[in-house]
């Protein structure tokens, strides 16, 4: 697109007011594209000049960056921007179906824009509704259970001139199970309060004790990171909470803040307190912008209760909070990547060591966390460790949140103790004839019926809280393609075993799909699985083969039964699969004898 010289000279007055509003701090910087994305609905070339000369920021870092996102684009994508959500559960809700719909009343296909630039329909991984799929986020409102008739009337609406947060859906939390450490009453402050009894030093014994681990899905002990984190000299510490949640099937965080912000600002508080540092920041997923305005009224009331700001509760403690926006980028949940999209960059994880905890957020201490963890610390902070141990099993202390979706009855968040098996959750959600379970996610593991005896918990089947259900109709290879395609999508491309491994691994999965595999392509995949967990640089290569690799190893009969036995079959090629799309295009019949 052209600018004209007058529209330049007001998008360069835009920017040096955005700059300035922002106090020309370089880590505001998604931030400035975010305004300008939604004003413009893209990022015009111009923007990156002047942002990069206003911020004294060389122009391939901006470009580099505003690259990097998912909901950045230097092409414009439309005053009403549809993006669809194509995780597995919104495939299994039908979200194929709501596609077509949003195509034909637009006419145009996903991927473009129409001509006058009213709409743009684009699609991208999960936006944390799995519990309420098909689900868009338009101009970032959020519309859930989408059926033909409501997508008919949103298109409707819009082109009516109403507005998207004007009709978008009202977003159900589904809380199913609700336990002692989330939802029970809390009166904003006790924690708090009862933390600076203790002193920092023994609030983070208490958090030792009480044997908390991270439950983002790594499970680090968190009493342990705090204890790095005060223990490095530094003339300031910070404290992140991790918001963004993109691991495909999970959306407790997203009920967590909607429900329970104040908990989580307090745990927040606390953290600070113990590690003496006076700034905190929320890292919001792009996909919750909605949460917004709730979070920063939360935040106001916090304030105004001497919660948070200066000298809080009359003390010599001061700190704060402050919500920064994501992007979309999966790998922004990797702590190392969250900091450097904080700071206004790229999402890249870093080399490590030095950790987060020895040098952070601006090369200063920091720790990160997520909404569930902090939770939990505050509750463990008013009600002691041994409340909490009492909860949960010997190796996992306390409750865990699951965020529970696809074929069953009761989609949902549980808070339920450490421990019960998977069996016990299907029954609790009501789930039928469960083909597989995928634990923790797509970099998860995919179990089958024989595991469903297990335990959930750090030392049996450990997860971030991410619970997919598939029953007896559901194709493993389709919900296993998607997760393969979703890593490699949202691989930073940093490093070459996760970015063209997954992409390797999508291609022989492929040639399986469309009947053209052999055993040997299930022991390349192995092979190559293995390399790509091994020999990548963070968590998501390290985990990316994991669904598939399980699969290999849960379903072995199935995937025996979809390859050739014969281990000499080689065949590449597949003309039917070749020709597919061009026969879609002509609408045309191929005219292919079979040999067979
Ligand atoms: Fe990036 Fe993947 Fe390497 Fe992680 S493993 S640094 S996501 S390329």
């Amino acid at each position: 697109m052209t600018l004209t010289p007058i529209q330049i000279n007001e998008l360069r007055k835009k920017i040096n007011q955005l700059v300035l509003a922002n106090g020309s701090d370089k880590t505001q910087t998604l931030s400035i594209f975010r305004n300008i994305q939604n004003e413009y609905r893209y990022i015009p070339d111009e923007a990156l000049e002047f942002i990069s000369e206003e911020l004294d920021v060389p122009k391939v870092q901006i470009e580099g960056a505003v690259s990097f996102y998912h909901f950045f684009s230097s092409t414009h994508r439309g005053k009403f921007t549809i993006y669809m959500n194509t995780s597995t559960t919104s495939e299994m809700k039908g979200c194929h179906e709501i596609m077509a719909t949003f195509e034909t009343e637009l006419g145009i296909r996903f991927g473009e824009t129409t001509e006058d630039q009213m709409f743009g329909l684009y699609t991208t991984s999960c936006i944390g509704m799995c519990d309420q799929e098909p689900a868009a986020i338009i101009n970032e409102c959020v519309f859930t259970d989408l059926t033909i008739e409501k997508v008919k009337k949103i298109i409707f609406d819009l082109k009516s001139g109403k507005l998207p947060s004007e009709i978008c859906s009202k977003i159900k939390t589904q809380i199913q199970e609700k336990g002692p450490v989330f939802f029970s009453e809390h009166k904003t402050g006790d924690s708090l309060k009862a933390a600076m009894e203790h002193g920092g030093l023994e609030v983070i014994e208490m958090i030792k004790s009480s044997g908390l681990r991270g439950r983002g899905g790594a499970g680090f002990p968190t009493g342990q990171k705090w204890g790095m984190c005060r223990a490095t000299e530094a003339d300031a510490r910070y404290v992140f909470c991790n918001v963004d949640e993109g691991e495909p099937g999970t959306f407790k965080d997203r009920v967590l803040l909607t429900e329970k912000a104040e908990l989580i600002f307090e745990g927040m508080i606390i953290a600070g307190y113990a590690i003496e540092a006076k700034q905190g920041f929320v890292y919001l997923r792009a996909e919750y912008a909605y949460l917004l305005e709730h979070l920063e009224n939360v935040l106001k009331k916090m304030r105004d209760q001497n919660l948070l700001g200066k000298r809080i509760l009359g003390t010599r403690f001061s700190f704060d909070i402050h919500i920064k926006l994501g992007a979309g980028a999966y790998i922004c949940g990797e702590e190392s990547a969250l900091i450097e999209s904080a700071e206004g960059k790229r999402g890249q994880p870093r080399n490590r060591p030095p950790f987060p905890v020895v040098s952070g957020y601006l090369h200063k201490p920091t720790i990160v966390n997520n909404p569930e963890t902090y939770g939990c610390a505050a509750q463990i902070v008013l009600h002691g460790s041994e409340w909490f141990k009492k909860m949960g099993t010997s190796t996992s202390s306390g409750v865990k949140l699951f965020s529970v979706s696809g074929d069953c009855e009761k989609p949902g968040i549980y808070e339920l103790p450490w421990g019960l098996t998977i069996h016990d959750l299907l029954k609790k959600c009501n789930a039928k004839d469960t083909l597989a379970v995928q634990v923790g996610g797509p970099s998860g593991n995919l179990i089958s019926e024989k595991d469903f005896n297990r335990k959930l918990c750090y030392s049996d089947l450990s997860t971030g809280g991410a619970i997919t259900i598939y029953n007896k109709k559901r194709d493993l290879f389709s919900i296993l393609h998607n997760h393969i395609e979703f890593f490699a999508r949202e691989s930073c491309g940093f490093c070459v075993p996760c970015r063209a491994g997954n992409v390797l691994l999508l291609k022989q999965l492929e040639k399986i799909m469309i009947g053209n595999g052999s055993q040997k392509d299930i022991e390349d995949i192995k092979n190559l699985g293995r390399i790509v967990k091994s020999a990548s640089r963070c968590g998501l290569g390290q985990s990316s083969p994991n669904p598939l690799l399980t699969a290999i190893s849960n379903f072995s009969e199935y995937f025996k039964s979809k390859v050739r036995q014969d281990v000499d079959f080689m065949s590449q090629f597949n003309m039917d699969f070749a020709i597919a799309e061009s026969v879609k295009v002509a609408n045309r019949k191929p005219n292919l004898e079979k040999t067979e």
